[in-house]
């Protein structure tokens, strides 16, 4: 800080909006400041105590692991102090004067448009937790030295408006000590007995003593070390929300305790809610690795195959060693072999669930479904496991009913040989699809893929008990049998000479023209060839990759349909010119049904002079009002 001893910094722009934000909406839950700042603390000390364990040099290598807070009624101040890492001047501005995270920026961005409110729940996930402590008073002092001992000790002041202030420090332990005085409205944060039941209620199980001048009032220990037995109901639920910062109640848990040739303790929960942004942050937050417990890594990517990474919790492994780096991590067998057993105990649970525990199990795929799903595309070993826990909606089942592939299977009528899907936006859409028309007519059931994850997972599966699923847009379904067209339909000569005309106006666009067997109401649609890919499946590559060709269609036209009777008709009478303006309309409005119209001005503009036609014929024969 050379010559100058104070230095005014100006926080960047989001920072104040930030600010802004959490003073103007976190009012309905005050006291997360103070989990914030014991669990910043908390962290602190877990890292000085790993530095510790390593047997690395640091400034007051003897002074207790501890948290101390001083309340001073009559003065209304509020002081946390403890002997964790600390923080260099530079870390101090860059910590505390900007925002970590670009999903922070999001977050700040998303709020604003949505005028939504804070809560507590969202703060600690954003790496903001500091600033809540702006809800309760106008000024911060942070003083702070680190655990090299070359480094000097800073104060940092702030009005959290727009600037802060560092200056040299006297400050000898290593450490960080937070002050200030609290706002009249919040006052109560200064007595002991509301501070007392706010940390009881979120950091009880903080691995270090935390001290109200000085007595320790946290019951401390790692309840992962507990006997199952031995833990309460009310014990987990705060421990969830301790490791989770979730308000909720956990969904279910997982309490582990290996022993033999692996050692390992896992206390992990599956959360009820996912968070805010949950499939748009792509880094998911994992649970944090212990080392005989002592807290190693927050957020161990190797604990968990991705697809399960909404769990919340920690695994203490006794075999690890703790100078464990994310190399060695990454790398270890120890950790393969865990990631194993956890992956196997995490897909009994949900097993469990999906027999007897069937709300859970609709709780947790509503929440997570699409990201568990995804676990078909890269874990094989699991794979027949996933694949009996996929469910879905059918033609024939409810909107809220889960349909398994085994189900399924087993209803199949004996002549149906093949599982059948077909794939589109939403639900609705596609029980109103005209491509089911002929299953409904066989009485067969179609499987109906709506999530985007299901496009991506399902084609892949290929078969299910020896049977290929197939989406219902392949031209060569036949559900054999009575298929023959009904007696009135169009055929021989007259359905020749149709199919030729459409094949002169938009044959170069198809793969080919066709007579369909499967079309009940509908006049027209496209389906698949034998090698084309599922229509909905093609669009959504075709959003990632703007190049990809659009594959040929095979087009079928209905010979029953009166429609088609009729341009047989105007056929034979010569009237081939109106014959292709039908022609094209039929093909563009079954592209638009499948998503793939790219102009739609045509359409409508034949449409509108279809309809002037058919008011104007309607005119006609519409007998006129006597005039009075
Ligand atoms: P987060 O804890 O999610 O990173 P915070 O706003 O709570 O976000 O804290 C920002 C950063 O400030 C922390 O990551 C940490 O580096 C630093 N920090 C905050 N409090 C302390 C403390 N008591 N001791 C050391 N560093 C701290
Ligand atoms: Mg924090």
């Amino acid at each position: 800080m050379s010559e100058q001893t104070k230095q005014q910094y100006e926080f960047k722009a989001e920072m104040k909006q930030l600010l802004h934000l959490i003073i103007n909406s976190l009012y309905t839950n005050p006291e997360v400041f103070l989990r914030e700042l014991i669990s910043n603390s908390s962290d602190a000390l877990n890292k000085i105590r790993f530095r510790q364990l390593k047997g690395e040099d640091i400034h007051s290598p003897d002074i207790p692991l501890r948290i101390k807070l001083e309340l001073d009624e009559e003065k209304k101040t509020f002081t946390i102090e403890d002997t964790g890492v600390g923080m260099t001047e530079q870390e101090l501005v860059e910590r505390l004067g900007t925002i970590a995270s670009s999903g922070t920026l999001e977050f700040i961005r998303d709020m604003k448009e949505n005028k939504g409110k804070l809560d507590g729940n969202m703060i600690g996930q954003f790496g903001v937790g500091f600033y809540s402590a702006f809800m309760v008073t106008d000024e911060i002092t942070v003083e702070t030295r680190h655990f090299d001992a070359s480094q000097p000790a800073v104060k940092w002041i702030s009005d959290g408006k727009g600037t802060f202030s560092i200056e040299e420090s006297d400050r000898e332990e290593r450490g960080t000590r937070i002050s200030f005085t609290l706002k009249d409205d919040y006052k109560d944060f200064a007595t002991r007995y509301r501070v007392e039941s706010v940390i009881r209620k979120y950091s009880n199980f903080v691995d270090y003593p935390i001290l109200i001048g000085d007595e320790e009032i946290n019951k401390k220990g790692a309840l992962w070390h507990k006997q199952k037995s031995d833990i309460t109901d009310e014990e987990l639920k705060e421990f969830y929300k301790f490791v989770s910062n979730d308000f909720n109640d956990p969904l279910d848990h997982l309490h582990l305790a290996m022993e033999g040739r692996m050692n390992f303790k896992a206390l992990l929960f599956v959360p009820s809610k996912r968070k805010p942004n949950f499939f748009q942050n792509e880094e998911f937050k994992s649970v944090q690795l212990y080392s005989n417990r002592v807290f190693v890594q927050e957020d161990c990517e190797e604990l968990l195959p991705e697809y399960l990474r909404f769990m919340e919790g920690l695994v203490d492994s006794e075999d690890l060693p703790l100078n464990v780096s994310r190399e060695v991590t990454q790398y270890s067998p120890i950790m393969n072999k865990i990631r194993e057993v956890i992956t196997g105990k995490v897909l009994s649970m949900i097993e469990y669930w999906a027999e007897s525990e069937q709300d859970k199990f609709k709780a947790f795929l509503k929440e997570f479904g699409p990201l568990f799903k995804s676990g078909l595309n890269s874990d094989f070993t699991n794979r027949d496991r996933l694949i009996n826990l996929l469910r879905f909606q059918t033609s024939k089942s409810t909107d809220d009913e889960l349909v398994s592939l085994k189900d399924y299977v087993g209803r199949m009528p004996d002549f149906q040989k093949e599982i059948y899907f077909l794939s589109g936006d939403s639900l609705t859409e596609l029980r109103n699809d005209p491509r089911l028309e002929y299953f409904k007519k066989k009485d067969v059931e179609v499987i109906l893929l709506h999530e985007p994850v299901d496009s991506f997972v399902v084609p892949g599966l290929m078969n299910f008990e020896e049977k290929e699923l197939k989406s219902i847009e392949k031209s060569d379904i036949n559900l054999g049998e009575d298929d023959a067209a009904p007696e009135d339909s169009l055929q021989g000569e007259a359905l020749d000479k149709l199919l030729a005309v459409f094949r002169e106006t938009i044959g170069d666009r198809v793969e080919d023209i066709v007579a369909s067997k499967r079309l009940v109401d509908s006049a027209a649609t496209l389906t698949v060839g034998k090698e084309g890919m599922d229509s909905h499946m093609e669009r959504m590559m075709k959003m990632m990759n703007q190049d990809m060709p659009v594959s040929k269609r095979l087009f079928e036209i209905n010979p029953s349909h009166p429609l088609i009777k009729n341009l047989a008709a105007l056929t034979e009478a010569g009237q081939t010119d109106r014959v292709k303006l039908f022609a094209e309309q039929l093909y563009d409005g079954a592209l638009l049904m499948q998503g793939h119209l790219e102009s739609p001005a045509a359409f409508v503009n034949r449409m509108t002079s279809f309809m002037k036609v058919a008011s104007d014929t309607a005119t006609k024969s519409t007998p006129k009002k006597k005039k009075k």
